[in-house]
């Protein structure tokens, strides 16, 4: 590893759980639907992350766990069994529900993983019933998907096949483009999981390369291994080095040649890095500083310090899966310190001790942060964003470098109206 400060801490936390990830699995995987077994508190949560669905039916809804049930003076078991059955009377068009486990459920003992199995026997042929654990008492938010991703493989058919796998919910026009570059350079057989229906899922087996597109996809990385998948040790696709590592692992995998792949990339990165260039500008020299949210800090960070030459202060991370990162520490600057875990209040304390001109962390400390005039940017935003590949680079940097510029904006507003 490089010679980055690697630390770690505990205590008060401010992340988003995991139930948060539905909000961008339920538009990957239309024909499935996600069931949060929950409380009202779940069910806001779930409402205003993604908004409520005037015009179509939602894929996402919450069975509400109530005082009795809470009480233990009602089966929750029964109870849960009839609002599923009820929910698939109405809703027959539902390949796959997910029923997303929540702190109220685990904290009274639900059994979700039971409830799934009698109901796939009984459902048989008609749907497919998997669970998952979405609470917010041992995970943040990205966890979500890594759940949801673990709870498929066992669906997934075996196939001796040699494939690239592209793991990780991506915006489908970023997937489409990627699996471009990846078929130009001859690498006919790329498949996505997720899928785009939850039907459609790929098969696995000793032939299959696994290329991870998100960070924070540990047991999912960890099962298909345990499937026989090769995981393909690589940055992630983000910024323009990230991701031409991560197509040129792909390509070293499958044995093609640098100089068809440099033809392939090198007119990619020579327009990625123009378009870069005013971000550049915008970015360079400035402070950052990463709470830990999303487990997408470690890359975003090499990114930002190596191509766009922000200095970093400090990257905090949810969790750190050593194996999955090693690549990207190594890339970063050598005197980086990474904190895994979290104590918030000291956190914040070294936020305003170091003053850094940008701050990326969770929704319930941007505004705070704002109010006493550090720009901030939400975690959360890199995930609904298409931000991946080496044509993303300048999209992904304007996301920092647009509060640094509404910041001056509203300092010079304010200098004119005094
Ligand atoms: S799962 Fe836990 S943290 Fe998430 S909304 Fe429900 S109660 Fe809150």
């Amino acid at each position: 590893m490089s010679g980055a400060t690697l630390l770690k801490e505990s205590g008060p936390r401010e992340v988003f759980c995991g139930l948060t990830s539905i909000v961008w699995l339920h538009r990957r995987m239309p024909d499935a639907f996600f069931l949060v077994v929950g409380s009202r508190t779940c069910a806001h949560l779930i409402q205003s992350a993604a908004g409520v669905m005037i015009f179509a039916e939602p894929r996402f809804g919450t069975a509400i766990l109530e005082e009795r049930d809470l009480a233990g003076l009602a089966d929750a078991h029964d109870e849960l069994n009839r609002v599923v059955k009820n929910l698939l009377a109405r809703r027959p068009e539902i390949k796959t529900l997910f029923l997303v486990g929540s702190c109220p459920s685990e904290v009274i003992k639900i059994d979700l993983s039971r409830v799934a199995e009698n109901l796939n026997i009984e459902l048989k042929g008609q749907v497919t019933v998997l669970n998952y654990s979405g609470s917010g008492i041992e995970t943040t938010f990205t966890q979500g998907e890594d759940g949801a991703l673990r709870a498929l493989i066992p669906l997934m058919p075996k196939n001796d096949q040699k494939k690239l796998l592209l793991v990780g919910t991506l915006a489908n026009p970023v997937e489409d483009r990627l699996t471009t570059i990846f078929h130009r350079l001859g690498i006919d057989n790329v498949e996505s999981f997720p899928p785009r229906q939850s039907t459609e899922l790929p098969s696995i087996g000793p032939e299959t390369k696994v290329l991870l597109t998100q960070p924070y996809l540990t047991d999912t990385a960890r099962e298909l291994k345990s499937k026989g998948a090769e995981i393909i040790e690589a940055p992630f696709p983000l910024g323009v080095t990230g991701s031409t590592l991560w197509i040129q692992a792909a390509a070293n995998s499958f044995g093609i040649e640098k100089s068809k792949v440099d033809i392939v990339l090198n007119p990619l990165i020579d327009r990625a890095k123009q378009a870069l260039e005013p971000h550049v500008k915008k970015l360079s020299g400035k402070k950052l500083f990463l709470l830990p949210e999303s487990q997408l800090e470690i890359p975003l960070a090499r990114f930002l310090s190596n191509e766009c030459g922000m200095k970093i202060v400090e990257i905090g991370t949810p969790y750190l899966n050593r194996d999955l990162m090693k690549v990207e520490i190594d890339l970063l600057p050598p005197d980086c310190r990474i904190v895994e875990g979290q104590h918030v209040e000291r956190q914040l304390d070294r936020v305003r001790d170091t003053s850094p001109d940008l701050v990326v962390c969770g929704m319930g400390l941007a505004n705070p942060l704002e109010a006493e005039g550090i720009s901030t940017k939400w975690s959360i935003e890199m995930v609904f964003s298409p931000i991946h590949g080496i044509d993303q680079a300048s999209d992904l940097a304007e996301l920092f470098s647009r509060p640094l510029r509404r910041h001056d904006i509203l300092n010079s507003k304010t200098l004119t109206s005094n």
